[in-house]
């Protein structure tokens, strides 16, 4: 099974991704996250992303994509893919339906997280991460169950993402609306694409996201 998520920045990608690859026994490939290690191992890669993460825009559409290329492919990703964050693009979409294509595969579903724009940067401003095990928390929408603690992992160390502050997370949700909006119509044309109601509750989302893996 190949799943895309889709959403701006503060939709709930990463939250449901975190939640649904146990069920499903699926491989979840955040492209930020892999961008982020490659930053903080200060590669190549890294170096280059980093003033542009810190920007809020886009990294270059060839690194992402050869970035995809090989994990998509080992043996822990047999059981099915969930990826998160990418396709940014119409060419990363294109080069993900080439590369699928040359493997005698295909996306199965793309999920589309419907939210309210003007809600996200509040979203964004409140999130945070456990810095062990990288689950992820609000400041009001979803506290740890004691405070100070990681529900999953009894750590104590969070972390915020230098791009989450207010005005970087505006310049990221004017990059969705203008390079990663086009496609939706991409992945109708297709008949590929679902949509969720990614304003109703944690929960509520995993459950509906669910029921339309199931049917895949
Ligand atoms: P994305 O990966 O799409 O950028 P995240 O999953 O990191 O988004 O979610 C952004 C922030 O919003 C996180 O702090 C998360 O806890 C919170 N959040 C996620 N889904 C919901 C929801 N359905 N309702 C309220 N808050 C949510
Ligand atoms: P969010 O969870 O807010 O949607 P991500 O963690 O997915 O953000 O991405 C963080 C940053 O990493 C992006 O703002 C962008 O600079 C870069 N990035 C991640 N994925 C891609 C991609 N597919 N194409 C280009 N840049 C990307
Ligand atoms: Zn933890």
């Amino acid at each position: 099974m190949k799943i895309v998520l889709l959403g701006p920045p503060g939709a709930g990608k990463g939250t449901q991704a975190q939640r649904l690859q146990e069920s499903f026994g699926l491989k979840h490939l955040s492209t930020g996250d892999m961008l982020r290690a490659e930053v903080a191992s200060s590669s190549p890669i890294g170096t280059q992303a980093k003033a542009i993460m810190e920007r809020g825009e886009l990294v270059p559409d060839q690194i992402l994509i050869d970035m995809i290329a090989e994990p998509t492919k080992q043996p822990d990703a047999a059981r099915g893919i969930l990826l998160d964050g990418f396709p940014r693009t119409v060419a990363q979409a294109e080069a993900l339906d080439r590369m699928l294509a040359g493997r005698g595969q295909k996306l199965d579903r793309v999920i589309q997280l419907v939210v309210d724009n003007d809600a996200m940067v509040e979203r964004i401003a409140g999130r945070y991460a456990c810095a062990k095990c990288a689950a992820g928390y609000h400041d009001t929408n979803r506290k740890p169950k004691t405070a100070g603690v990681c529900d999953s992992c009894g750590g104590s160390q969070f972390v915020r993402r230098p791009d989450d502050k207010p005005e970087t997370a505006r310049t990221r949700l004017e990059a969705y609306d203008r390079q990663t909006a086009p496609l939706l119509p991409y992945y109708k044309s297709r008949g590929v694409l679902s949509e969720v109601d990614g304003m109703a509750a944690i929960d509520e989302v995993t459950r509906r996201i669910g029921t339309l893996l199931k049917a895949a």
